[in-house]
């Protein structure tokens, strides 16, 4: 189904969600594009399901004169955000404001330069406030628009009922460990063997098993979590396991956005002109160097969270592997590294207590979305987890 040197080969296992969109870009490109064309999408799926990135490969076929070749200059500028009629919001707070989408908007005002589609990803629509999104509604109903809008998020109930009837859905799904270990090893010429075993830990997050294939510190960080669930003999053990797994969490972010938090300063410094007479700090430089303090901060929080719900997210692995041995299948285990110690997990563990444990995983991971204390969470979880 796929053509060859296609931006939409790297979208692992939504064949279906393909179809859609190169049915969408077929219409497009006849005589009257602007009634054909959805101007507003919700592209939906699981994490690690490939959202934003099917958002950048159908802004790229948009843009592209061959409709997705990946190698033109038009592709390559889309894909590194240096495209003058894409734009792409990352966000690093942990919501986007008012303000932003007022600003966005007016950037966007313009015809496209190049008299085809202007296009706007948003990688994390369910960040948006009531009121940006509010800001929003007007722009993504406007009729006969140059502009495509392509909204990425979790689920539908993430993005508000407004938004959401006012775009056309594309639902995509989580991948096979077959199909994200087959990327792993032709795209990213991962030995077989590793890409396997992070495709089946990552269960279908095809950027986590990627990171971790990749990545030697994430690997040995994976180790020591995997060691939680094995060390919670007693109420301080579980306070410890706690900690660690923060104290891990922390460090690996902190090492991650030291060095980009200064650059940014640094950046930003420049721009006030640092070094110069110092005239240009006493207008405002202060200033905006605080606020960017403020930003780096939470964006240091929100990776926090992340980073311990993925963690989460691989403790949980290791009682669903407990839960299939216990129900006699001992080849459904996906982590093979700690085959033994999992079998010997399940023989010694009542079987009632391992569903208890992972719904305690699943809530504890809903309280950190909801900005709970990550150590306190974490500690509740873990006395949770030590009970036989
Ligand atoms: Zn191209």
């Amino acid at each position: 189904m796929s053509i060859p040197g296609s931006v939409f080969d790297d979208l692992v296992g939504q064949e279906h969600a393909i179809e859609i969109l190169r049915n969408a870009l077929s219409a497009s490109s006849k005589d009257d594009a602007s009634q054909e064309m959805t101007h507003a999408w919700l592209i939906t799926g699981p994490p690690g399901s490939g959202r934003s990135s099917a958002a950048l490969a159908f802004a790229q076929a948009l843009i592209c004169p061959k409709k997705g070749c990946g190698t033109c200059p038009d592709c390559n500028a889309v894909k590194t955000s240096g495209h003058a009629d894409v734009e792409i919001i990352r966000t690093e707070g942990l919501s986007i404001k008012v303000e932003e989408v007022r600003e966005l908007l007016s950037r966007v005002a313009w015809a496209p330069s190049m008299g085809g589609w202007r296009v706007v990803v948003m990688e994390d629509a369910d960040r948006l406030t009531e009121s940006a999104a509010n800001a929003l509604l007007k722009a993504i109903e406007e009729p006969g628009s140059r502009t495509v809008w392509l909204l990425c998020a979790p689920t539908l109930h993430d993005v508000l009922p407004t938004i959401r009837s006012r775009c056309r859905h594309l639902r995509l799904h989580t991948p096979s460990f077959e199909a994200v270990t087959k990327v792993l090893v032709m795209r990213d010429n991962i030995a077989p063997e590793l890409a396997d075993f992070a495709a089946r830990v990552s269960q279908g997050h095809i950027g986590r098993a990627k990171y971790l294939a990749t990545t030697e510190s994430v690997q040995r960080n994976r180790k020591l979590v995997m060691q939680l669930p094995l060390q919670l003999g007693s109420l301080a053990a579980a306070f410890q396991a706690a900690q660690t797994l923060v104290d891990l969490v922390t460090t690996e972010v902190n090492e991650s956005s030291d060095e980009r938090d200064k650059k940014e300063i640094e950046k930003l410094l420049e721009a006030y002109g640092k070094g110069a007479t110092g005239r240009g700090m006493a207008t405002g430089g202060a200033k905006a160097v605080k606020e960017l303090e403020k930003e780096q901060k939470s964006r240091a929080t929100r990776m926090v969270r992340d980073s311990i719900d993925g963690a989460l997210l691989d403790i949980a692995t290791f009682y669903r592997d407990v839960m299939m041995v216990q129900a006699g299948n001992d080849g459904a285990i996906i982590n093979t590294d700690i085959r033994d110690e999992i079998i010997k997990y399940a023989s010694t563990h009542p079987h009632h207590t391992t569903i208890d444990k992972m719904s305690a995983i699943m809530a504890a991971r809903v309280n950190l979305a909801h900005n709970a204390a990550p150590l306190l969470t974490c500690e509740a979880l873990m006395c949770r987890l030590a009970k036989a």
